[in-house]
Formats: structure tokens, sequence, C-alpha cells
């Protein structure tokens, strides 16, 4: 698909996504970490903004670190970003908002939507967890489904913001496995799937090529499966 936006994924749940005009977006930026991240992606110095889907360890990852060193904005649920900012995260940094809410930066806008599963960071409360529909000015909407089992609001989901690409977790154990995902995919209706949260611990057993093939059966949408580290769009 011809898109102004790029996008890598770097394992798991991670992506790094930049703008048409070029803003670095890191979505839950699990690096260091993380065993599936390249070695040379695990450090990005030039970040504008981090989106997180909720307070988790292998999502939130090394936010904190990345907020110290590049002064981006983090943006979180309410509850999440009062505890990044316990742990560190300075005030002038930190964007909180809840679901429904949209929030507009330089050329895209990102909306807080449900997803079922729960949220902690360091052992404490952090809210609900979420997932993130961002738009891009003149381009392509890209959801990120968080942690998430498959639920019925999706199908509202999908008529609302039309996502041309979204990513599903398929991992199992902690979220849904390939089967569900893939009706996630039929009720969303997107062009592109990006099947994420599978293969970075031996625990997560969704297997992508099992996902593409239930994808298949219940829709039109092009299953792409980049390796950790790679470009996908743009
Ligand atoms: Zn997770």
């Amino acid at each position: 698909m011809d898109t102004k936006i790029k996008a890598w994924w770097l394992g798991h749940s991670a992506f790094r996504l930049e703008s048409p005009s070029g803003k670095v977006i890191y979505i839950d930026p699990f690096l260091s970490g993380n065993p599936t991240t390249p070695d040379d992606q695990k450090n990005p110095d030039d970040v504008d903004y981090i989106l997180l889907t909720h307070g988790h360890e292998d999502h939130v990852g090394d936010t904190l670190d990345i907020a110290k060193k590049t002064g981006c904005k983090v943006v979180a649920q309410v509850e999440l970003s009062h505890l990044l900012k316990k742990h560190g995260l300075e005030e002038d940094q930190r964007v909180e908002f809840n679901k429904g809410g949209t929030i507009h930066f330089d050329d895209f806008s990102v909306t807080l939507v449900d997803a079922n599963h729960s949220s902690s960071f360091k052992g404490e409360y952090a809210g609900e967890a979420g997932g993130l529909i961002i738009s891009f000015e003149d381009d392509i909407c890209f959801y990120h489904l968080g942690d998430t089992n498959v639920f019925g609001d999706l199908e509202l989901y999908g008529d609302m913001y039309q996502p041309h690409v979204v990513a599903v977790p398929i991992g199992d154990y902690y979220t849904m496995g390939p089967q569900e995902a893939a009706i996630c995919v039929d009720m969303l209706q997107p062009k592109i799937a990006v099947p994420i949260h599978y293969g970075t611990f031996p625990v997560l057993t969704g297997d992508p090529e099992e996902f593409k093939e239930f994808v298949a059966e219940y829709s039109e949408a092009d299953v792409q499966m980049p390796k950790p580290g790679d470009q996908f769009l743009g």
C-alpha cells in the first residue's frame, strides 16, 4: 500500500512510525529487554512521541529512559500517566487522556479506545488498558489494538475510523490467539493486518501463519508479517 508514513515493527507490540512531516512516534517501546528487537534498534535517540496502550512492562518498556534522553512527549491513559510521573517522567512531557479522547499533534491525531485487558505498572493499578487509533493527515489510519481479546465494539470502531492498517495481538496466553484475532480483522475490515505480541517469549505460542489462514477465510485483508526491525510501510 502506498503511504506517506513509514512504519517499522520492532518486535512484540513495539512500532516506530514516521509521520508525513517526519515526526517520530514510538508505540509501546519495549526494546532493550525485548529479545527479538535488533540490537541497533534498541536505543533510539530521535523520538518525538511515545504512545502507550497500557502499563505492563512489556509495553512501557524503555519509555522513561527514552523520555529522559530525548525530551519526547509521552501519551498515556490518565492513571498510567501519573504513575510514570511518580517514577520520573517530567510534567511537561506528560500527556494524559482517557477513552474516547482524541489529541491532535503536528500532522496526526491519537484516540484512546477500548481494549479488553488489565493494566498495572510496578505493582500499582494503572487504570484501564486501551487501544490506539492514529490518524495521519491526508494519509492512513493506523489502529494498534493493544493487548485484548475480541469484543463487539470493534465492529463500531471499524465503521467509525475505517482503519487502513491494524496491529493485532495473536500470541495467546495473555491475549487472544490467531483465530480470535482473525475475527477482529473481519470486524475491522482493514487493508492490512499485522500480527503482533507473538514469539517474543516461548509462552506466546500464537502462530502468524495460522493467523494468516484464518484471515484469508474470513476477510479480504492482506496479512503482512515483517520480521522484528523490518520496515513494512513507506
Ligand atoms: Zn503484553
